[in-house]
């Protein structure tokens, strides 16, 4: 972070180049991509490459793999590591660096440099003592125990998936993939840890003016305000710029949520020109090539655009077979876990943490899809793990949830919501909200207080 937390376009072009190619785009990450291994003791072993290979024999110690090392991954993985020494913790994941989507708004529009969001897995895995594999997942096999990477095969005793989500495309374009690959390629979401966000900053920087359209996916959607913060601060890049621009924000939901006060006053009051909201927007037809939308509130065009698909569990929650069903029949696109102790409906060695996390309360439905909630499903599934490890049956804890948004950078000011969690007398997940829609400079340091904090836990 610098000073008054602001960095310069050209450092962010320097750093960046180098990150971007680390990152895989999603669907690129399908292709082979090189091996990274790392823990104590072990030398990086000769490039494997066939997934029939074994990629780590097994030795004396149970093993927990962990498929998927963001933000819950990654802190599962510490966790394990140190609540139960005598486990192996193994870490698979496709990127070679760690690439935090909290935050990225502001990095978007140059209040954060590339750096202060990235982070080396070998690195961290050496200094904490798990080991990192970087490589493809491509299949999960829970009657063998296995996981099958583009690197060779991998058994476990414990498996966490902490995959977060996936765009589902097939929402908007049925089979057509080259509108699928056109949308993903030329308008990204970036809401996934991938060289999308480069691009997209890349386009932001470059615009010239007209229409920028964000559709929002219905709900459950990751992080929900985060989508509101990035139109606050696209509409700041643009004011500042003097640019003869709007943001023009497609929501599916009736009203902006959660801090709507909040953001709807930032709108009103900062953006007035520049931001249009348009509530009810369900999305019904998408042409990436003529750059026009179809929605439940009419019709528009635009000259750039920022399109959001409906969001699902990860492809890994797929691979693993445990996305839940819907009332209807169909695949409802979360994992089926026990609420409380988070492991799969059916089966008691597969944990499931962060955004892929299906179903939880009657109250309300799904745990914000929030790295915070991704960072406590993590320690709080380490314990369940140190618990049986120690033959003890474990109690069940919940996480809390904490969200900081900016909404303006001339002065800095941001907004937030805090989220707590009970069981009732009749077993049910109660949560509680509270939303401060006050904009205030103070938030803005809460904001990276928090975020000190929370990267402290995952890699110090
Ligand atoms: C713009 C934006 C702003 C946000 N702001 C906040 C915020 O302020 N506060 C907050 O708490 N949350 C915020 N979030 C939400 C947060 O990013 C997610 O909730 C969090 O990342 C979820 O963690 P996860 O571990 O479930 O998924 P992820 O962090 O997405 O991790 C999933 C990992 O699995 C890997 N993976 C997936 N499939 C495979 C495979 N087949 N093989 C190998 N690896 C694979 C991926 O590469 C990835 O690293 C924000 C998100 C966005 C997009």
């Amino acid at each position: 972070m610098t000073d008054r937390h602001t960095v310069s376009r050209r450092r962010f072009l320097a750093a960046g180049s180098g990150i971007a190619a680390a990152l895989a785009t999603p669907t690129l990450a399908q292709a082979a991509t090189p091996l990274q291994i790392a823990g104590p003791g072990r030398p990086l072993p000769p490039l494997a490459g066939r997934s029939t290979q074994t990629l780590l024999g097994r030795g004396k110690a149970r093993r927990a793999v962990i498929c998927g090392g963001g933000w819950g991954g990654i802190t599962a993985a510490k966790y394990l590591r140190q609540q139960v020494p005598h486990l192996e913790v193994v870490l698979l994941e496709r990127n070679a660096v760690f690439f935090s989507c909290p935050m990225s708004n502001k990095w978007l529009v140059d209040v954060v440099d590339t750096q202060y969001l990235t982070k080396d897995y070998l690195k961290i895995s050496e200094e904490l003592g798990y080991r990192f594999i970087q490589t493809e997942i491509l299949e999960i096999e829970r009657d063998t125990k296995r996981v099958v990477t583009a690197a060779g095969a991998i058994d476990y005793d414990y498996l966490i998936l902490s995959p977060g989500i996936r765009y589902n495309y097939e929402a908007w374009f049925g089979n057509d993939l080259r509108a699928a690959e056109a949308t993903r390629a030329r308008f990204p979401a970036a809401y996934i840890p991938s060289a999308e966000h480069f691009r997209l900053k890349q386009a932001i920087h470059d615009f010239k003016g007209g229409d920028l359209v964000m559709t929002l996916p219905p709900p459950p959607q990751r992080c929900p305000p985060s989508p509101y913060e990035r139109a606050c601060l696209i509409a700041s890049l643009f004011k500042a710029k003097k640019l003869n621009a709007r943001v023009v924000i497609l929501d599916h939901k009736p009203d902006v949520m959660p801090i709507g006060p909040g953001f709807k006053a930032a709108f009103q009051e900062l953006y007035k020109d520049i931001v249009t909201y348009v509530p009810n927007a369900h999305v019904k037809e998408v042409d990436p090539f003529n750059k026009r939308i179809k929605t439940a509130a009419g019709d528009f065009s635009f000259d750039h655009a920022i399109l959001m698909a409906p969001h699902q569990a990860g492809d890994l929650a797929w691979k693993a077979g445990v996305v839940g069903q819907s009332f209807q029949g169909g695949p409802d696109g979360w994992a089926a876990v026990d609420p409380l102790f988070l492991h799969a409906e059916d089966d008691k060695d597969v944990y499931v943490i962060g955004d892929a996390v299906g179903y939880v309360s009657p109250q309300f439905s799904f745990y914000p899809k929030a790295g915070h909630v991704a960072n406590q499903h993590a320690r709080i599934v380490a314990h369940y793990i140190a618990e049986r490890e120690a033959d003890r049956e474990p109690g069940y804890r919940l996480p809390d949830n904490l969200c900081f948004m900016m909404v303006s950078t001339q002065p800095q000011e941001a907004i937030s919501v805090k989220f707590d969690y009970k069981v009732n007398a009749m077993g049910i997940i109660e949560q509680t909200q509270i939303d401060f829609n006050e904009r205030k400079p103070e938030t803005v340091g809460e904001d990276f207080e928090w975020a000190r904090g929370i990267y402290e836990d995952m890699f110090g």
